[in-house]
């Protein structure tokens, strides 16, 4: 199996780090954090700029011949060392939400919704999650009610809804029929502007960490939608949701990878230069160990997020493969997360050095878009269990 990626797809690499350099370097980041605030939409405008929301799209709005899952790995490996958290900000459209709308909508909602995410004008937010269905997502109880004139009605209740107030596209997904098992009953709909609809009230969750990228609580009263705004058929919504989650497993799995790998190398050129004992800490056998065990890990996790991007461009899905690759990756970020904070010792402890934000965000990775257990229990059902 070769997973090396090709010179295009190096200079993807190569062109976001310079990028991540230049647009997001530490102290900027650290501000966003602090403040709580989204970083600024023309942040997103120059990775569209570059091309870089068009990676699991159609040539049609892409521009490129195919897909191509490695070249996204290539960038968010990249981009995921300055944030994890931004990284989900461009994420949630480039690779959740528009490929669904690509696969499932309609030409119209296509045309509405593509062109503007490949030109990173606008976030998007998915509202699936409510205060009774979080892993068992399928159990939700937002209804939508189709009204004789064809408009429906959406009634509910959505909770940790990232984005949802800046978000230009809202992906909700509601109860069509209660009447049916609970994953054939599911309708998903394409809400525009929801921060500015008076029928939908949105409140700020606070975090532990993910500061640049708000989640919040959202009521849906008597929200009401014209019929067009269906995505896909009626009552399949669940085949909508499924692909948008397993593509998001994957990239939460390269996230990992690439936020650790920044830890690493922060780590190494500390210990490098860091004296106690009349050495440099990096001549110390445990030290030396616990950087050696972390670049192991990384490595583990970077060739399951490989072999999940390559399936998906043999068969356009992965479903086990992004559980495996969502795990390693989660589970590497926090453990890279811990120990390098650990290693750089009070530096470590300050904000300054980046590490407190790594550590409140590599949690998210391991509840956010399907808990470790979850994932466990994909992969054990792929094994016959
Ligand atoms: C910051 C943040 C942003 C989010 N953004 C969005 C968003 O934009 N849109 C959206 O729809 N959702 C979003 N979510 C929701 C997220 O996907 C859910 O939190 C996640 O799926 C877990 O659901 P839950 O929190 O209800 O936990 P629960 O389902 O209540 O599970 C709690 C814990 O129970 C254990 N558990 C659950 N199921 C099993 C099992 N089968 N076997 C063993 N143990 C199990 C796990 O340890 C799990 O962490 C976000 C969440 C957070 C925290």
């Amino acid at each position: 199996m070769d997973f090396e990626f090709s010179p295009e797809q190096r200079a993807i690499a190569e062109t976001t780090r310079r990028f991540v350099e230049k647009e997001m370097p530490r102290r900027k980041v650290l501000q966003w954090v602090r403040d709580k605030v989204e970083p600024p939409q023309e942040l997103f405008e120059k990775l569209g700029a570059l091309g870089y929301y068009g990676f699991l799209l159609p040539e049609a709005y892409s521009g490129l011949e195919r897909p191509d899952p490695m070249g996204m790995l290539a960038f968010v490996e990249q981009f995921a060392r300055a944030s994890a958290a931004v990284t989900t900000a461009w994420g949630r459209a480039a690779v959740i939400l528009a490929p669904l709308v690509a696969k499932f909508g309609s030409p119209e909602q296509k045309d509405l919704v593509l062109p503007r995410v490949m030109r990173g004008e606008v976030f998007m937010a998915l509202g699936l999650t409510e205060p009774g269905s979080g892993s068992d997502a399928a159990s939700l109880r937002t209804t939508a009610v189709r009204r004789p004139d064809g408009c429906w009605v959406i009634n509910g209740e959505k909770l940790y809804c990232s984005q949802a107030k800046s978000a230009g596209f809202l992906i909700l997904a509601a109860r069509t029929n209660p009447k049916v098992a609970k994953q054939e009953g599911i309708s998903t709909f394409l809400v525009q502007d929801p921060g500015r609809n008076p029928s939908i009230e949105l409140t700020r969750i606070e975090t532990m960490g993910l500061g640049p990228v708000p989640t919040f609580s959202m009521h849906l009263r008597n929200l009401v939608l014209p019929p067009d705004a269906l995505i896909g058929e009626e009552h399949k919504g669940w085949q909508c949701v499924l692909g948008g989650l397993d593509n998001e497993r994957l990239y939460h799995g390269a996230i990992g990878v690439g936020a650790s790998q920044a830890i690493i190398d922060e780590v190494v050129a500390y210990v490098k230069q860091r004296e106690q004992f009349g050495k440099p800490l990096s001549k110390l056998q445990s030290v030396r160990h616990k950087i050696v065990d972390m670049q192991l890990r990384v490595e583990a996790a970077r060739l399951l997020v490989y072999r999940g991007a390559s399936v998906l461009d043999r068969t356009g899905s992965c479903h086990n493969e992004a559980s495996f690759a969502k795990v390693a990756g989660a589970e590497c970020y926090m453990h890279c997360a811990y120990t390098g904070l650990q290693l750089l010792g009070g530096y470590g402890y300050t904000v300054d050095s980046g590490l407190p934000m790594h550590f409140q965000d590599a949690k998210l990775f391991e509840i956010g878009g399907g808990a470790m257990e979850v994932q466990r229990d994909i992969i054990a059902r792929g094994l016959g269990l």
